[in-house]
């Protein structure tokens, strides 16, 4: 027998605690069992209700068994290849910031392309979306660019895909919020948008780089399309990415945040452009923000307002079932330009690298065809090898393959800095579990 590949040691000022990633059991266990199962010293060792306990628990398996390629097998033998579940729009690529970090526009090669998208490609790409496609947990995003600068864009699509098309989808819009009017914020909360707002803290932190193309301060219209949404009954959730220029002040920043009474916070790391630098994480030391991040996650609790990313370990550990792909941008997504082309992941609309003219296919049957889709389909977490053998890879959310792919030049190497956080938040998560706090962010009486 040997220790599972999902057994996680975990320990807290004197206490000792085995975490089964896979079936989720924990163990408050001795100072001596800690020891051989983190020497991996001869388990005979361990007495016999110890061993026994384990082995129901899979904390201890048999020598040959390969958990990997048994989770592998079952999740892909389930993987139902019709089966799309995210469609990206975006109405148009222009935008009225200028944000010099921005990882859609930045790389883009040519001002052209800032056009709205037109009734026909909209259409098309919708339909072509659809057809064919039995998902019942679609979702539908507008992405830019700002997509309200175009609104009409969101509301044709809406009323094509629930009116005509008569099918059920969720709907997201991630926005700046800086041309949210009363009629637009009415609309998302009626249709049940998930409304997402960038917003980088307070006034000093945010107008770093959030400003107009002519260098003005953003903040205080971007506050008042938030309270419009909410005043029309949204529920906001608040992006904010964490660079240099906001790292040292975290706490102040993510206050600043809270105070806005969103219903969810992200604290997004940058990501890395294709062509040009961000210059946003020079000087960045990732332990501090860390530990930074970690002191953020007791500010949420105390607000009873999940952070994102946190949120989604959580997740991932409540539920039964690991997320084996990093994003639905790995063979589930199609994202439409406003110039007629589809691509699996909207990132790289600076570039168009991995986009095709919509025209050339009859169906998505001969888009998977394609070198680039097929490319896309490939990427699971068990393809990454430092996923393959990392004890938390049944809990983990994945991420982001593009940024992998910008880093380490392989859209199947997750950059260490991403498993530290990662790894960071369970033991948060594990920490509170241990001494009897509430995981789940809610308020008491939820
Ligand atoms: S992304 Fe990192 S933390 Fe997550 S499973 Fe892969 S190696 Fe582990
Ligand atoms: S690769 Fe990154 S940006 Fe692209 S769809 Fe996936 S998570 Fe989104």
């Amino acid at each position: 027998m040997k220790k599972s590949l999902f057994a996680y040691l975990y320990k807290q000022k004197e206490k000792f605690y085995v975490i089964q990633t896979n079936t989720r059991r924990i163990f408050e266990i001795d100072e001596k069992t800690y020891y051989i199962l983190n020497e991996c010293k001869e388990l005979a060792e361990l007495d016999r209700d110890t061993f026994n306990c384990f082995v129901e628990a899979g904390i201890v398996v048999p020598k040959e068994s390969d958990e990997v390629s048994l989770m592998e097998k079952g999740h892909m033998a389930n993987d139902n290849d019709l089966e799309w579940h995210s469609l990206h729009i975006i109405p148009t690529e222009a935008c009225n910031f200028g944000c010099e970090y921005c990882f859609v526009l930045k790389d883009k090669q040519t001002t052209e392309g800032e056009r709205v998208i037109s009734d026909e490609i909209l259409y098309k790409g919708i339909d072509f979306f659809l057809d064919n496609n039995p998902s019942d947990q679609m979702i539908l995003t507008f992405y830019g660019g700002e997509p309200l600068l175009a609104p009409e864009v969101i509301y044709k699509s809406v009323d094509y895909i629930e009116g005509v098309r008569k099918r059920k989808i969720s709907k997201k819009v991630i926005t700046n919020a800086s041309r949210v009017t009363p009629q637009i914020a009415e609309y998302l909360a009626v249709h049940e948008f998930d409304v997402n707002v960038s917003l980088d803290g307070n006034k000093d932190g945010h107008d770093q780089f959030r400003l107009y193309k002519d260098g003005r301060s953003t903040y205080d219209d971007v506050i008042r399309g938030i309270k419009i949404l909410q005043e029309a009954g949204n529920s906001i959730k608040i992006l904010m990415t964490v660079g240099d220029f906001n790292a040292k002040n975290l706490t102040e920043h993510v206050k600043s945040l809270l105070e806005l009474k969103p219903t969810t916070i992200a604290l997004n790391l940058p990501k890395a452009l294709q062509t040009t630098d961000n210059q946003i994480e020079r000087k960045m030391n990732y332990e501090q923000l860390l530990a930074a991040y970690i002191e953020c996650m007791d500010l949420c609790y105390e607000k009873h307002i999940p952070e994102g990313h946190m949120a989604d370990i959580i997740y991932g550990f409540l539920r039964s079932e690991t997320q084996y792909r990093p994003c639905h941008g790995c063979g589930k997504q199609i994202a439409l330009s406003p110039d007629g082309l589809i691509g699996p992941c909207q990132a790289y609309l600076g570039t168009k690298k991995y986009f095709m003219p919509l025209k050339l296919f009859k169906d998505k049957e001969q888009l998977r065809k394609t070198e680039e889709f097929e490319k896309w389909k490939q990427i699971t977490m068990y393809k990454c090898e430092k996923c393959r053998y990392c004890y938390l890879l049944p809990v983990c959310p994945g991420d982001c393959p593009y940024d992998w792919e910008n880093r380490t030049g392989s859209l199947l190497n997750v950059p260490d800095t991403y498993c530290a956080s990662r790894k960071a938040m369970f033991d948060y998560m594990i920490g509170r579990l241990v001494n009897g706090k509430e995981i789940l962010f809610r308020t008491k009486n939820a």
